[in-house]
């Protein structure tokens, strides 16, 4: 077998590909229309597995798990301290019902093993000293953190250049214009008009950049996860402020993601709500983006054909998930696929 190939997509899925497939020695090249619509650069940017997790999704969770066991080695080989910017994640509830969901939720990690720490309304306010008066109760979910999704986008760029992956600004209309001996397409939701058959829609996302005044309080050191009457608001915290997310609902996959008004104002109540002090913070940025869903919440990563690997289908975590799918792709194009999750993620599944 040849070892040229061509990954389509530069966002976080395939930017981790064509780095690892460098690195075992494929001369790959990225494919990449326009890095600033991905949903990789608009993403809050958390490792989400026990946050993300939803009872009945044991694969999903397993996955995660996977996952989140190559990430200290992927950051270790980026070396950049300003990758990761939280440690742990501190889910909190308002009311009686966000805190009889959340308690669902973590009693079903606790059937996995996994452990989440209770926390009462004071404990939270020592971990977290920001957090309103509104915060009842909540659990900390330890070595659960967050990454600043551009920095790790810029320094896979920038690893992967090294490695000797070249990228080039197209957009590719047909795989079959590729003269490359393999493909992988990395396309997020665009992944449909390159392989008709993927069963991805787009789940619109909603998330603002909040800057922090040197006169307001510091960002939380935490990531904060909260049920908010009903609603979810997360904050994850940056160099300079706080990602403030995010919004979801679905929409036809040619939607322009542009952030709707009403959405982002429910975010900025309750993201003020749950910590008081951001009111005083700058709004630096606003922005929209698409997850692209697959019907069972698990991705499309396998061999469509002899020559086109398809790595899609993320939803809600494809930053998390970026390393195993790395791993699993580079199996495809070598021939030494992993069968634990070949039939599970294979992209023909639902035809
Ligand atoms: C608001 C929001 C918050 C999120 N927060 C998190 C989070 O905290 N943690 C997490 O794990 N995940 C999060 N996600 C989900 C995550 O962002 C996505 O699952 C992930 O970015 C998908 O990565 P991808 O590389 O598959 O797709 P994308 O990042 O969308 O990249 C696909 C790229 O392919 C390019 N492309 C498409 N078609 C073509 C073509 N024909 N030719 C050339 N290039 C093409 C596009 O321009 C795009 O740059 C969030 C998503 C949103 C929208």
């Amino acid at each position: 077998m040849g070892r040229t190939l061509a990954v389509v997509g530069g966002g976080v899925v395939g930017s981790m590909i064509a780095w690892r497939a460098a690195r075992k020695g494929w001369d790959t090249t990225i494919y990449e229309s326009d890095r600033a619509d991905s949903a990789s650069w608009v993403a809050g940017g958390m490792l989400g597995c026990l946050g993300e997790a939803r009872p009945g999704e044991d694969t999903a969770l397993d996955l995660a798990r996977a996952s989140a066991r190559c990430w200290p080695e992927v950051l270790t080989a980026l070396a950049d301290p300003t990758i990761t910017v939280a440690s742990d994640t501190v889910l909190i509830a308002a009311d009686t019902a966000d805190a009889h969901e959340l308690a669902t939720r973590a009693d079903y990690l606790l059937g996995h093993g996994l452990a989440m720490k209770p926390l009462s309304g004071k404990d939270i306010r020592s971990v977290s000293p920001g957090l309103g008066s509104s915060v009842r109760r909540g659990y900390l979910a330890m070595s659960e953190g967050a990454l600043d999704n551009r920095a790790l986008l810029r320094a896979l760029r920038g690893a992967a250049t090294q490695a000797g992956v070249e990228v080039r600004t197209h957009h590719v209309t047909d795989v079959g214009d590729l003269d490359t001996d393999q493909v992988v397409v990395a396309a997020g939701v665009g992944v449909g008009r390159l392989w008709p058959p993927a069963p991805v829609r787009a789940e619109k996302g909603e998330i603002i950049r909040l800057r922090r005044p040197p006169t307001a309080p510091p960002p939380p050191d935490n990531v904060i996860r909260a049920r908010w009457r009903g609603r979810l608001v997360y904050l994850v915290p940056r160099g300079d402020g706080v990602v403030v997310g995010a919004t979801q609902y679905e929409v036809g996959v040619d939607t322009d993601p542009e952030p709707r008004a009403g959405g982002v104002g429910d975010l900025l109540a309750d993201a003020i709500e749950v910590m008081p002090g951001l009111a005083e913070y700058r709004v630096s940025e606003v922005g929209g983006g698409m997850r692209p869903v697959t019907p069972d919440a698990l991705p499309l990563i396998g061999r469509v054909d002899e020559r086109t690997v398809l790595a899609a289908g993320h939803g809600r975590n494809g930053i998390m998930l970026a390393p195993i799918t790395a791993e699993l792709v580079t199996g495809h194009l070598d021939g030494t696929a992993d069968p634990r999750w070949s039939a599970t993620l294979d992209p023909r599944r639902f035809t």
